[in-house]
């Protein structure tokens, strides 16, 4: 873990950031090439009614729409929060390459099991039990107490 991946991820907790203020959940992604460049970035929108609105499903897609394989392999997506099986399974469909996460699966559902909140309605597991043979990274110390605040927010109340 660089200052070029502490940088990113930065970001994606930014833009989660700025999801949960638009009213979707608090999730971003980035998605970076080989040599470092911002590729494509988005957060959470499922406010608009459509749950399978990731970021991370989205960046797949994007992948797979404008980049060659030798180059999804080499590439990088940062995220907030740890891949969903959805998300995971998409990013193993398109062969995308490293995943660094800020916080797990595990430590939201710890987060949303304290805070009373009802579980996802699909499964957590661990990207690796979706996705083969992705190098996978997270979490993050301290960053991923950032994210632990942006969930305490969004179900501030409930
Ligand atoms: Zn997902």
């Amino acid at each position: 873990m660089n200052d070029s991946d502490m940088q990113h991820l930065r970001r994606c907790i930014e833009l989660a950031t700025e999801a949960l203020e638009a009213g979707d959940e608090p999730f971003g992604s980035v998605l970076v090439s080989a040599d470092g460049k911002v590729l494509a970035e988005d957060r959470n929108r499922i406010a608009s009614g459509d749950s399978t609105r990731h970021p991370e499903f989205a960046l797949a897609r994007w992948a797979a729409e404008n980049m060659p394989p030798e180059e999804r392999a080499k590439a990088t997506v940062y995220t907030s929060g740890e891949h969903c099986p959805m998300c995971a399974a998409a990013h193993g469909w398109v062969r995308l390459g490293r995943i660094v996460y800020v916080s797990s699966s595990e430590q939201l559902t710890v987060w949303l099991t304290e805070l009373g909140v009802a579980l996802p309605p699909v499964r957590s597991l661990p990207i690796q039990d979706i996705a083969l043979d992705v190098p996978v990274e997270g979490p993050v110390a301290g960053l991923d107490e950032e994210v632990h605040e942006l969930h305490r927010r969004l179900h501030a109340g409930a």
